[in-house]
């Protein structure tokens, strides 16, 4: 490799002629060594590059001992090789991490909140600021300070100094990496800010086109400011409308009842819950009333497209009728469904004896305690066979 990877002499190179100078497999993965690359390992918060290599899917990039690693769906041979790179990911990439650049330096030079933490998320991205609290009026105003210098349209450029050099800068940064040696790569945004960082970056700040500031998460005694930028804000934006959209669609309102069209909906679900179980209440009392009068000491039941709920409710209702009576329980559709058996304290069954049986022969799980087992089971259809176990 020469001194400088392609991706660090010019981040906007998507193609480099260049050769494999190692090749094999490892941990089970096939992988390149390059003599040169345009494609970013992983390191500093920003994810590694995808890419080919002579159309073999590149998918991962990693820095080991100083070489990069470049991790491939398929084996290659040494010799000479076209790497492309994938844009798209990388100018994304690029665009959050450059963001977080912006974002770290107004944060600290306008309200003096330092960044602790970085995340490039796969969808959204992070940072962690060591203020305890920030109301949504302070995120407004980071916000439109952000975008002031977004519109300001600031060059971003890096460069490689001695270290001799770097200790005579005033450099925002927590310090170099234990055991750092030769130059120290910086990265400025002109007028605002310089730092070291080893990862790509957008070549002026307009080239972030927005970001937007989505809310905080308080973490470890500070706070995590989510954010998107560029692209991927737009569309975010883009299926946010569509939703919103659909929404409108499902709820027949316009945008600005959204909110009470949805609360008045599930108001309504809940007063038809309440009066389900009101009608449940009556419809279990008249059915324990009914099945009371027939006299059976055992009694059987097959309740269709009922839950085990209902049958809590009949089996109280019966015992409530009759204590010396035991009743056998099922309900639901087809073959799947539930069961209870209860016994009053005057019954001859025994519950926790027959319970498990019955479980078994209806092909299900059930427990219980005292007088009462249930349980859910998967063959219905054997419900005579399990009541015969009773008789
Ligand atoms: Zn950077």
């Amino acid at each position: 490799m020469t001194q400088v990877p392609a991706y660090e002499r010019n981040p906007r190179l998507t193609c480099l002629h260049t050769s494999v100078v190692d090749a094999g497999s490892r941990d089970g993965r096939a992988f390149a060594v390059l003599a040169d690359t345009v494609l970013y390992p992983e390191g500093g918060g920003q994810p590694a590059d995808c890419g080919t290599l002579e159309g073999v899917d590149v998918v991962d990039v990693q820095k080991v001992n100083g070489q990069i690693i470049h991790i491939l769906t398929d084996p290659v041979d040494t010799g000479p090789v076209t790497v492309e790179l994938d844009w798209q990911l990388r100018f994304d990439h690029m665009q959050q991490h450059t963001a977080q650049h912006l974002l770290t330096a107004i944060a600290a030079d306008h309200f003096g909140w330092q960044t602790t933490a970085f995340h490039l998320g796969a969808t959204v991205s992070d940072i962690e600021l060591d203020a305890a609290t920030i109301d949504p009026a302070q995120l407004q105003m980071l916000e439109d300070v952000v975008a002031a210098e977004i519109r300001a349209a600031r060059p971003v450029t890096a460069r490689r100094v001695s270290r001799v050099a770097y200790e005579k800068l005033e450099v925002r940064s927590r310090g170099l990496p234990a055991g750092h040696t030769g130059d120290v790569r910086l990265v400025e945004i002109d007028g605002i800010d310089l730092n070291t960082c080893g990862g790509t970056h957008c070549a002026n700040t307009a080239e972030l086109e927005a970001i937007k500031l989505l809310g905080t998460e308080s973490l470890r005694g500070g706070t995590r400011v989510f954010y998107l930028s560029g692209e991927r804000l737009r569309r975010r934006l883009g299926a946010e409308v569509a939703r919103t959209a659909a929404l409108r669609g499902v709820l027949g309102v316009s945008d600005d009842e959204l909110i009470g069209g949805v609360e008045s909906r599930l108001e309504q679900v809940k007063e038809a819950s309440r009066t389900i179980r009101r009608l449940e209440d009556t419809l279990a009392s008249l059915l324990a009333e009914r099945f009371a009068a027939r006299g059976e000491a055992l009694l059987v039941e097959h309740l269709p497209g009922r839950g085990l709920p209902f049958l809590q409710r009949l089996a109280r209702e019966l015992e409530a009728l009759d204590p010396t009576r035991a009743v056998f329980l099922t309900a639901g559709e087809g073959d799947e469904g539930f069961f209870l058996l209860s016994a009053g304290e005057g019954s001859a069954v025994d519950v926790p004896e027959l319970g498990p049986r019955i479980a078994e022969v209806l092909e299900g799980k059930g427990g219980g305690k005292g007088r009462v087992f249930q349980g859910r089971v998967s063959r219905l259809s054997k419900r005579d066979e399990a009541a015969g176990l009773l008789r």
